[in-house]
């Protein structure tokens, strides 16, 4: 920064601590003194830490931000996977973490209306509280916010039965770069006048605005709960068994999991918490979950369906989780991403692709992966049922050259099955080379034109998605 710049940046801090008060502006040591990401390994870098109570207070932020053309990262939990949050020295991070409030649930509409700094479980539990369900839900749910899962349209472990985030978003309030309120608090699920601008924002990983309150829409409670982990002999019975369950359980479904036998085998090994609830030895395994109206007729309707699908010889060996202790038995070993760091350093990866596309796709990888190095580990599990998978890569190599040697095989091949680079975890910082993998040219500009036209000054999370541009000055 030369000294024009850091006078400038002054100001804005200045200007900023008049506006909002110093409380909310945060530099020097109390930046340093938090973390940079979700690891908490480094220090947060920005050049400030804005922490608005209102959404008021967010405006006044970038209104200012907008004048100075300061780039602004909005920021939730710090859960993301792709970097999207993580501020630079010459960024300035607002974090939403002072507007959790739970402002209002509706039990007969089925809605919940608050502010985006809400962490995910505490939506969950107020909705059970009201005898409701919030149904999105992913391991990170103890710290990531509902911002943050609106921004980046979060996916999880029950799309196949309830869509991602943006199925349960019926309105928000968000603030413009140039600090513009646009409050589309719809409550109705039906709404058809005129542009849905919800979407503008839902996915848009905090570069067309920030969003700082939504109104969700909550599901009945599921009563009855039925959940078993499966042994398959091969991918031809993975397919055949989803197809049976759909029509056997129908719209129940609220999981079809897949682990491939090397994630299987990594988080029920000999260093894993878990002991293998099934043998090891199968290549696939498979949790799949049902919920419910119906208790007993549905626990039975579940177990007839896996028995007929076991006399048909697509399942060898089952697991029934009886009670919820040991339905969390099972999620918890599907959970246990930390035994991945066994196989450190690992590159991950969060694809989509046709169900059908699969199998090879996957031994296309594996093989041009032994080809290359010869140790090679790649550990596959995710979202079939959603047609998202989970590619986690190791060749004892953590260097950037390995890592963009590895993207080249596992976006190359995903590349002629017309797959996406991201299904649930976004584009960020990490992904945003690949982006023309994924999108066509004309997709790619039609993005870069709402974006120049929603942030003219380009302030908005700049770089992430893709590569940042400034509007030629008028
Ligand atoms: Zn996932």
């Amino acid at each position: 920064m030369n000294d024009h710049e850091s006078n400038r940046s002054d100001a804005l801090i200045a200007e900023l601590c008049a506006a909002l008060g110093d409380d909310v502006v945060l530099t020097g040591e109390a930046v340093t003194a938090r973390a940079g990401d979700g690891s908490g390994a480094v220090p947060c870098a920005a050049r400030a830490v804005l922490r608005p109570r209102t959404t008021k207070q967010v405006s006044a932020a970038l209104a200012a931000c907008h004048r100075a053309a300061q780039p602004v990262v909005p920021q939730g939990g710090l859960t993301g996977l792709v970097g999207g949050g993580v501020a630079g020295d010459l960024e300035v991070a607002i974090t939403l973490e002072r507007m959790t409030a739970i402002e209002e649930i509706d039990p007969v509409g089925r809605t919940m209306t608050v502010q985006a700094g809400a962490a995910l479980q505490s939506i969950q539990e107020a909705a059970e509280a009201e005898g409701l369900l919030f149904p999105l839900d992913l391991g990170a749910r103890g710290s990531c916010t509902i911002g943050g899962n609106v921004a980046t349209n979060a996916g999880g472990n029950r799309t196949i039965r309830y869509g991602m985030t943006r199925d349960s978003v019926l309105g928000l309030e968000a603030v413009l770069a140039d600090g513009t309120v646009l409050s589309s608090l719809n409550k109705m699920v039906k709404n058809n006048a005129g542009y849905d601008l919800k979407h503008l924002f839902v996915g848009s990983e905090g570069t067309l605005g920030i969003v700082t309150r939504v109104v969700l829409r909550l599901q009945r409670r599921p009563r009855s709960h039925n959940c078993a982990l499966l042994a398959l002999p091969g991918f031809s019975e993975v397919i055949a068994l989803l197809g049976r369950l759909e029509e056997a359980i129908g719209g129940s479904m609220s999981a079809f999991e897949v682990m491939w036998r090397e994630f299987y085998e990594l988080v029920t090994g000999a260093e894993a918490r878990t002991a293998p609830p099934i043998p090891h030895g199968d290549p696939y395994y498979v949790l799949v979950e049902s919920l419910g109206a119906r208790p007993e007729e549905d626990a039975v309707q579940f177990e007839e369906a896996l028995g007929d699908c076991m006399e048909a010889g697509l399942i060898g060996d089952a697991v029934l989780g009886k009670s919820k202790a040991e339905r969390d038995e099972i999620w918890a070993l599907r959970d246990d991403v930390e035994q991945l760091n066994h196989l450190a350093p690992i590159f991950t990866f969060d694809v989509s692709l046709r169900i059908a596309d699969m199998e090879t796709y996957v031994a296309d990888i594996k093989t041009t992966l032994a080809d290359r190095w010869s140790g090679s580990r790649c550990v596959v599990f995710g979202h079939l049922g959603d047609g998202n998978l989970h590619v986690v890569v190791s060749v004892g190599d953590g260097s950037p050259e390995a890592r963009s040697a590895v993207e080249e095989i596992v976006y190359g091949h995903l590349e002629p099955i017309c797959g996406s680079v991201s299904a649930e975890h976004g584009i960020g910082f990490e992904k945003r080379s690949h982006l023309g993998r994924s999108r066509s040219p004309v997709e790619i500009e039609l993005m870069k034109t709402l974006k120049r036209t929603l942030d003219p000054q380009g302030i908005l999370n700049p770089g992430r998605v893709f590569e940042a541009e400034r509007a030629p000055p008028t």
